[in-house]
């Protein structure tokens, strides 16, 4: 890569550093310390400040050589020897740390190397001298008396260990002696410094010939044993050094491979390894594929920016990839990534859930084989951390992963795709800060000169609004990739293509099976064209969104709905495969169990039974009517971690099992073609949510669900169940028609005034006094309404407090007000949120 201007270079001229403090809070306030002489930092550099009566971390923002105040104390020292931040990454944290209302500090630690996040130890020690002036120590009491010999006799001790050993308010009793300058304290900074991995392998201690004859020696040996000892060794020699002795102990036998130590036959050696998170998989190289007409125009039109926008003034260009299911985005990112390779600059690619979308991760790691870095929260610290650095080192053009992939420290960034732009795990909900990765892309990409590509079938409104009003380019790929070369396939019910070349979808009115007696969880058209789907050899995805056997508990004489004891909201029943084989309620917000009882607690009849259903009741339902057709279920139950949901995945691609039961998983990005059956079960749990967004949610899902099939030669069909056929979100899934529903959504936006014809800021609070909490809530819509008026900010509306869904998580009432206009934050600016308040800048939703 060739050499460019260095952003990075640090400037030490000056005195004095402003030092954004950790836990300082304050917004966007620095603090001016000076420098000492000896001492060499600059903006970027992570440093140890004094604060109050504590060393902390803080983040360099910038140097002067002058100071603002006065009294001003003396920065310690650099935490690390270079800056860890670049000057463009500053720029980003101040304005994370203005929009997102946020410290800078917490705004820098984001883009900090893992590890780095602060763990301050702190010292005491006694300092004698003051312990020697009669007029400090006059007032002292016994307990002071006592922590002041312990910590004597100690030498130096941990201040927590100390005040633990004090017994009950023992933290005050040491404060008060740091105040007193009776105890001095040194912190240290806990290096979490990850060390570099080893691994062990078994290799040869002796010559092959030598341990060969051995091997052929063992073979003549009756029983199995001599036939064991000979493959194991006959194993390393093929190759020796590469396998670990854990995984061949696995094989073969820990006794065997004890046996072939002690007979000095195989021996142990440590080797180094990088911690490479893709080291599992193993990738084909691929070669592009020929582009469509329209991936072409797409390419072209993105080329073209990443060539021109370099040295313009212009700001950089942005583009919203719309593209139908399967109509190739994939495809386009790739050669957008390639583009951008060979003008020297590096690629970010985010995707909304590594876990749910390895088809992705594969497609980049098989076309760029050695080039793409992972980053994502999933990964093991010290894979994380080994990736961080050789990021920052420039030893990856492309680094992929998800939200909080966007810190990454990319040196030379020409290009940011956003895969599935539309999809909320890009919003941090909680802790702070609460940004949304999109967001924080176009920054970087502003600081960079970088060219943004959002992709999605079902583009947020709030994205395709932005292309109405030529802030953003759109490109689109109307048709699904092959759509001529496959051909029309009718043999399943309503398998007709849409003009767009995706499969045929229809709806089946859930309130006619009811009327014509069918109860069940299938109605009569989804069951045929199982059948027939199944009988033709293809294989079926069924989507619900609710994860257990039942929705809830019920009791059938009082109707009262078994609920959680710490939240408002119902228990779901799941069967014993979950891990400790006892049937149980589960609350899915706070991991509440309990065991289901026959017994109604409200009216004691022995009533208490499964309303609804969940995952687990499908996948029994479709083993009850198809026996033998292997059914998989995919859900946050028996998937936590990635490699699960590999699996899970790996056994529909290999096909011994053929029908495929999921939640929202099921419709992230699977692109296999042998499905020709997509049903869902109920369209209905996501429409009636009190929520602007509900419409929205519903069709994305709808529709990305819908997508999942018809993409092999085969054809297919989707079915989508609904008690609410006409709904107009319903409608627009199952035409597949981003446009018809983007119409009407648009227009109810504006009627409501609901984004993006506005901003919303929701204040959250929560309190475990129910009485407080709801206090606390009026109190704050009172002080905002009368601000709202004395400042002239009548332009923002104040709604609320509303209780939050659910309004009790874990024991704690919650409350919350939303800020609505263009400008809400002028509104908070005027208020001081106490410690209880969240603040969430643009929300994911406002229930
Ligand atoms: P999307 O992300 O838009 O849903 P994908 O990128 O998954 O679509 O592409 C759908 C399928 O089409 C994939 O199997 C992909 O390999 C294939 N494909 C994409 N572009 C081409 C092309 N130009 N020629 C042939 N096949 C293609
Ligand atoms: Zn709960």
């Amino acid at each position: 890569m060739e050499a460019r201007s260095n952003p990075t270079q640090v400037d030490t001229r000056g005195n004095y550093a402003q030092v954004a403090v950790d836990g300082a809070g304050g917004q966007e306030r620095t603090f001016t310390y000076r420098v000492p002489d000896g001492v060499e930092v600059g903006p970027g550099y992570l440093v140890w400040v004094p604060f109050g009566a504590r060393t902390v971390q803080g983040m360099v923002f910038g140097i002067t050589d002058t100071p603002e105040v006065d009294e001003i104390r003396d920065l310690e020292r650099a935490a690390h020897e270079a800056p860890l931040l670049s000057a463009r990454q500053i720029k980003v944290a101040r304005w994370m740390s203005t929009y997102y209302r946020v410290g800078l500090f917490m705004a820098a630690a984001q883009m900090l190397p893992p590890g780095f996040a602060s763990r301050l130890r702190t010292w005491v020690s006694v300092d004698a001298e003051r312990l020697a002036d009669a007029a400090v120590t006059a007032d002292l009491g016994p307990r002071e008396d006592r922590a002041l010999k312990m910590v004597e006799e100690a030498g130096e001790m941990r201040r927590p260990a100390l005040a633990r050993g004090l017994g009950r308010g023992g933290s005050v009793v040491v404060d008060r002696l740091i105040r007193l300058k009776l105890l001095a304290t040194r912190s240290e900074w806990e290096h979490q410094r990850q060390k570099p991995r080893y691994i062990r392998v078994l290799a040869l201690a002796v010559e092959s010939e030598e341990i060969e004859k051995v091997a052929d020696e063992l073979d003549e040996m009756p029983g199995i044993r001599g036939i064991e000892r000979a493959s194991l060794l006959r194993r390393v020699i093929d190759a020796p050094g590469t396998e670990t002795q854990a995984d061949l102990a696995r094989e073969f036998g820990r006794s065997r491979v004890d046996w072939a130590k002690k007979a000095g036959l195989l021996r142990v050696d440590e080797i180094q390894v990088e911690r490479d998170p893709l080291r599992e998989h193993q990738f084909q190289t691929t070669m592009p594929l020929d582009p469509t007409a329209a991936q072409a125009g797409a390419i072209g039109a993105i080329t073209s920016a990443l060539r021109t926008t370099r040295n313009d003034d212009d700001p950089p260009r942005k583009f919203l990839l719309y593209g139908v299911t399967g109509s190739g985005k994939t495809e386009v990112y790739l050669r957008a990534a390639e583009k951008c390779m060979d003008l020297g600059r590096s690629v970010l690619i985010l995707v909304p859930e590594i876990a749910l979308t390895p088809q992705t991760l594969a497609r980049f790691a098989s076309r760029f084989p050695g080039k793409v870095a992972l980053l994502h929260s999933g990964l093991q610290p010290g894979e994380r951390f080994d990736q961080w650095w050789r990021i920052a080192k420039g030893d990856f053009p492309i680094v992929l992963g998800s939200r909080s992939a966007v810190f990454a420290p990319i040196k030379d960034l020409g290009l940011i795709v956003i895969d599935e732009e539309h999809e909320w795990t890009y919003k941090q909900h909680d802790p702070a800060p609460r940004y949304h990765a999109r967001a924080v892309a176009e920054r970087f990409c502003a600081e960079h000169g970088a060219v943004l590509v959002m992709g999605s079938a079902t583009p947020d409104i709030e994205s395709f609004r932005r292309t109405e009003r030529s802030e953003v380019e759109l490109l689109r790929l109307p048709a699904r990739v092959g759509i001529g070369d496959f051909g029309e396939v009718g043999n399943f019910s309503g398998s007709r293509r849409t003009a767009a070349g995706q499969a045929g979808v229809r709806i089946v009115d859930m309130r006619d099976e009811l009327r014509d007696g069918n109860a069940g969880l299938f109605s009569r058209a989804l069951l045929k064209a199982m059948h027939e789907s199944l009988e033709a050899g293809g294989r079926v995805i069924l989507f619900l969104n609710r994860r257990g056997t039942a929705a809830f508990v019920q009791c059938r004489q009082c109707g009262s709905v078994r609920t959680c004891r710490r939240c408002d909201t119902s228990l779901t029943m799941h069967r014993s495969d979950m891990p400790d084989g006892i049937d149980s309620l589960v609350c899915h917000y706070c991991g509440y169990r309990v065991r289901p009882n026959k017994k109604c607690r409200t009216c004691n009849a022995e009533d208490m039974r499964p309303m609804g259903s969940g995952t687990q009741a499908v996948v029994a339902e479709v083993e009850r009517r198809f026996p033998g057709v292997g059914v998989l279920r995919w859900d946050r139950d028996v998937a936590r971690t990635a490699r699960a949901h590999g699996e899970v995945l790996d056994r529909f691609l290999e096909g011994k099992s053929r029908v495929l039961v999921g939640t929202q998983m099921v419709a992230k990005g699977l692109d296999i073609p042998e499905v020709t059956l997509v049903g869902v079960i109920s369209a209905d749990t996501g429409l009636s949510i009190p929520d602007f967004r509900a419409g929205e949610r519903s069709f994305q899902i709808l529709t990305q669900v819908a997508g999942r099939v018809g993409r092999g030669p085969d054809g297919g069909s989707a079915i989508i169940q609904t008690f609410q056929p006409e709904h107009y979100a319903v409608q627009a899934a199952a035409a597949q028609d981003f446009q018809a529903f983007y119409d009407v959504e648009i227009g109810l936006r504006g009627d409501h005034a609901d984004p993006p014809f506005t901003r919303l800021i929701r204040l959250g609070h929560s309190h475990y006094d129910p009485t407080a909490a709801l206090d606390e809530a009026k109190r704050m819509v009172a002080l905002l309404n009368e601000e709202r008026v004395a400042s002239g900010e009548t332009g923002v509306q104040v709604i609320g407090p509303s209780p939050s869904y659910p309004f009790r998580m874990r024991g704690v009432t919650r409350w919350h007000v939303i800020l609505k206009g263009a400008y809400p934050e002028r509104l908070l600016d005027r208020v001081q949120l106490g410690r209880d308040w969240t603040v969430d800048v643009d929300p994911a939703s406002v229930s």
